[in-house]
């Protein structure tokens, strides 16, 4: 925990202090700080805002994000809850010291909905763990119960001790909604699909056939325990590939495309080179969608503006010399709630487009 002094001495606030590309994640700008009362306080305020948003009262959603980091006021902390296991990652070594304090408050918060809470360790960026979370992975309370939950009455488990980030990607629950309305009676193409949530989507929603494309066999091994889970059998293969190759030399046309690749800009200096990654990877799927054909776009790139965005996907569609529409303008899921004066923590944009 850090004092931020300005230079004639008065005290601009207090915050965590950060040997990464953050120097101090600010907590506060108030002049005196009681860091256990803190906690409590925005942790309560994250809590009922997702009761007021029915999240807890749902049968059909069970799984969300219960604190968003900057979001919700509480830079460098993220829990995701999967039915009744609630999921910490601390991105910051202030977090990790407080991380049992945190858990204490959100059971006495949530205690009906809360039986256990896993602290997953986030790995610094530049593979020094004691710049986030010196400690290794362990359960802060209560033990690993069924890893499975609901997003709008779809079935799903969450891998929180061995999957990416806290098992599933929370974010894009509306826009797994949206592709479910509109995939029926089509042909789905979905790359980067980790464990296939778009395809469960887009299979519940009556897509005649759906494939699912990612890189690592640990995501896909996911995708056959996710369609069962859903009561769901035929109709889908899983392709493990690199998606950029994998678009090139597309085999068949789709009728419908999703892209939801990881970050391709981490840092400032990767700004250029991602923004061309992406713009190839749509430039592929936009040439190869038959008229009529929906892209479903995303970045989660925080350092790129919905605006670029916007304009990449523009170029990709005059290279690709076709006509698109953009029907739908997306962003992440409103568990994953963005301060107003922290508009970077809108980091998920996408795009639906007809192409004509
Ligand atoms: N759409 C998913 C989340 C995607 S996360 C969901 O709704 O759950 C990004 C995925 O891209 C990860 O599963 C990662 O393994 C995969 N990936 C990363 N680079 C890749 C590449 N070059 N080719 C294919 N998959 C890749």
């Amino acid at each position: 925990m850090v004092r931020v002094v300005a230079a004639e001495g008065g005290i601009l606030g207090y915050g965590h202090f950060g040997s990464e590309s953050i120097a101090v994640k600010l907590l506060t700008r108030s002049d005196s700080f009681d860091e256990i009362n803190f906690l409590r306080t925005r942790l309560s305020n994250a809590v009922s805002l997702r009761r007021s948003l029915g999240l807890f009262d749902s049968e059909r959603t069970t799984g969300f994000r219960l604190v968003n980091a900057e979001g919700d006021g509480l830079p460098g902390l993220v829990v995701d809850l999967y039915g009744t296991t609630a999921v910490m990652q601390c991105q910051s070594l202030g977090m990790a010291r407080v991380k049992d304090a945190v858990a204490a408050a959100l059971r006495e918060l949530a205690p009906r909905e809360i039986r256990a809470m896993y602290s997953r360790r986030k790995e610094s960026s530049k593979g020094q763990d004691f710049a986030t979370d010196p400690e290794p992975s362990r359960y802060l309370f209560g033990a690993r119960e069924d890893d499975t939950f609901f997003e709008n009455g779809m079935r799903f488990f969450a891998d929180w001790e061995e999957g990416q980030k806290t098992g599933f990607f929370l974010d894009q629950r509306e826009n797994r909604r949206l592709l479910s309305d509109l995939a029926h009676g089509k042909t789905v193409l979905n790359c980067f699909s980790y464990t296939g949530g778009f395809s469960v989507a887009a299979l519940i929603g009556g897509a005649s056939d759906v494939i699912s494309v990612d890189s690592s066999a640990a995501a896909l091994a996911g995708v056959g325990r996710q369609l069962e889970l859903n009561g769901l059998s035929g109709k889908h293969a899983s392709i493990q590939a690199d998606c950029l190759q994998y678009l090139q030399k597309l085999e068949r046309p789709y009728e419908v495309i999703v892209l939801d690749p990881p970050a391709f800009i981490k840092h400032r200096g990767a700004i250029k080179g991602g923004i061309k990654g992406y713009e190839t990877i749509n430039h592929l799927a936009l040439k190869q969608l038959p008229p009529g054909g929906l892209l479903f776009t995303f970045s989660c790139s925080q350092l790129l503006s919905r605006a670029d965005f916007t304009d990449l996907v523009e170029r990709a569609a005059a290279r690709a010399g076709r006509d698109a529409q953009i029907l739908f303008e997306l962003r992440q899921a409103p568990c994953h709630p963005v301060n107003l004066f922290h508009p970077e923590g809108e980091y998920l944009k996408g795009l639906v487009v007809a192409v004509r």
